[in-house]
């Protein structure tokens, strides 16, 4: 009975090492750059120039003051916005963001500001 289990074991073994070897290029678990394709891939290589085609990604993080306001890009004048303000609050604030002014939160004092966003094709 030990004998047999042990033996399949060694089986598995194997064939996870014969996987690993075909994955990826320098062995190991292959990276999202390694294995990304399609629109994913895309959106990965345009990261790494610092561009957001698609505006997925997570905005820039700034102090949020009157000079320095959390820049929201948006492809119209007017762009929804939803967040958190205290990282334990458990109600989102939702509001409307418009083109040209910078807005405050009325609850805790960040500001907002909408910003053009060109489309990549
Ligand atoms: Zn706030």
């Amino acid at each position: 009975m030990a004998s047999r289990l042990l033996c399949g074991l060694t089986g598995l073994e194997g064939l996870r090492s014969q996987w690993g070897g075909s994955m990826a290029s320098g062995g190991g678990i292959p990276t999202d750059d390694e294995q990304a394709t399609g629109l994913e891939r895309e959106v990965l290589m345009a990261a790494k120039k610092g561009l957001d085609p698609y505006n997925i990604l997570a905005p820039k993080a700034t102090s949020g003051t009157k000079e320095d306001p959390n820049l929201v890009p948006s492809i119209t004048n007017q762009r929804i916005v939803s967040y958190i303000c205290e990282e334990d609050n458990s109600a989102v604030i939702w509001f409307w963001l418009h083109k040209g002014e910078t807005q405050r939160c009325p609850n805790c004092g960040t500001h907002y500001k909408l910003v053009p966003h060109q489309f990549a094709h």
